[in-house]
């Protein structure tokens, strides 16, 4: 970490610095020339509250050197980190398809929903059991039911299956879940990271609708810090000013991702435009941008879906859609 100090600043003011540093027991390397003064702390500088160092009369600017989510930069870890999942393989140049509907609603209609996109080329099911919902008085989802039925899609299809947590009061029921979502509004519940990271089950970590790109990567990091290192990454938009979709989908954060970090990247369309006809622009935009996979909302019949029915494909539209996936894949050589 490196402290410049305005023009001025007292040897005494610099002791009462030096001394707060000391505290973490850094060592302090100091630069001078006749207008400025630059202190260099080496060692472990991930409890410095640089807000604070900035807050001080004598301090012009600090800049981190070494990033804050070392166990997820790009930086300590050079290599793409590939998840196998139950043999489907995500990042490091495999790409997996996660799809089905918003919430689970019946056994005939995962079922059924699950063979057509397997059939279509999708290589993990997904499906809400305990839904985020904005409305108390909307469908809440299955509960414990709907994370029955979709294991025993699991065993019908031979599919790995994701599906979202939101309370570790729950977590024994995911023993057989293969991926465990932790959806947009729960990326900063660090009760529920913290308890993930000691497992050590694939975790699925969307990013917050009002999160940047560095705080989602700390969230992982309390992930990997609790020494559970298979995480994926997924971008499912964010709040902005466009009001023409639900979210913003920003598909800038894949290769930014993909330069801070190791772990796969994957993209949501479905939530990051709510629109059903832009899902499949958008899919193929993020396949283009170099996303790991994607995960898509797929419904028989979108408009009796008990949720998130107006961004929901059909098969049909899936299957169309992973043909053109394909097609983009190898002309962009993969
Ligand atoms: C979902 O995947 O069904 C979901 C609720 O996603 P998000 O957390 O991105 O809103
Ligand atoms: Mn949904």
């Amino acid at each position: 970490m490196l402290i410049v100090l305005k023009k001025g600043t007292t040897e005494e003011e610099m002791n009462t610095l030096l001394e707060m540093t000391g505290i973490f027991g850094l060592e302090v390397q100091k630069f001078q020339s006749d207008d400025i003064t630059v202190l260099s702390l080496i060692g472990d500088t991930r409890k410095i509250d640089t807000d604070l160092l900035e807050s001080l009369d004598m301090v012009e600017c600090v800049k981190r050197v070494r990033e804050s989510y070392d166990g997820c930069s790009r930086r300590r870890h050079p290599e793409d980190t590939v998840i196998d999942v139950s043999g489907v393989r995500i990042g490091g140049g495999s790409f997996a398809v996660m799809a089905g509907p918003c919430s689970i609603e019946s056994y005939e209609q995962l079922l059924s929903t699950a063979k057509e996109v397997k059939n279509a080329g999708a290589s993990v099911l997904r499906g809400g059991a305990f839904k985020p919902r904005t409305s108390p008085y909307a469908f809440q989802g299955l509960g414990d039911e709907g994370i029955r039925i979709l294991l025993d899609v699991k065993k019908e299809t031979g599919l790995p299956v994701i599906t979202e947590i939101m309370s570790l009061k729950y977590l024994d029921l995911y023993s057989d879940v293969d991926i465990i979502q932790v959806g947009a509004r729960n990326m900063q519940n660090f009760e529920l990271l913290k308890e993930l990271g000691k497992s050590d089950k694939t975790i699925l970590l969307k990013r917050g609708f009002s999160n940047t790109l560095d705080e989602l990567l700390m969230s992982a990091e309390y992930i990997v810090s609790g020494g559970n290192s298979n995480i994926i990454l997924c971008e499912r938009g964010i709040r902005t000013i466009s009001t023409h979709t639900r979210n913003t989908l920003d598909l800038a954060s894949v290769p930014a991702l993909h330069e801070m970090t190791h772990f796969p990247v994957i993209v949501d369309p479905s939530h990051g435009c709510g629109v059903a006809r832009y899902v499949t622009p958008l899919s193929l935009s993020a396949v283009a941008c170099g996303a790991d996979g994607l995960m898509l909302e797929v419904h028989d019949n979108p408009s009796l879906a008990l949720s998130d029915g107006a961004q929901a494909i059909t098969g049909a539209e899936f299957a169309l859609l992973c043909e053109k996936i394909c097609k983009i894949r190898s002309a962009i050589g993969n």
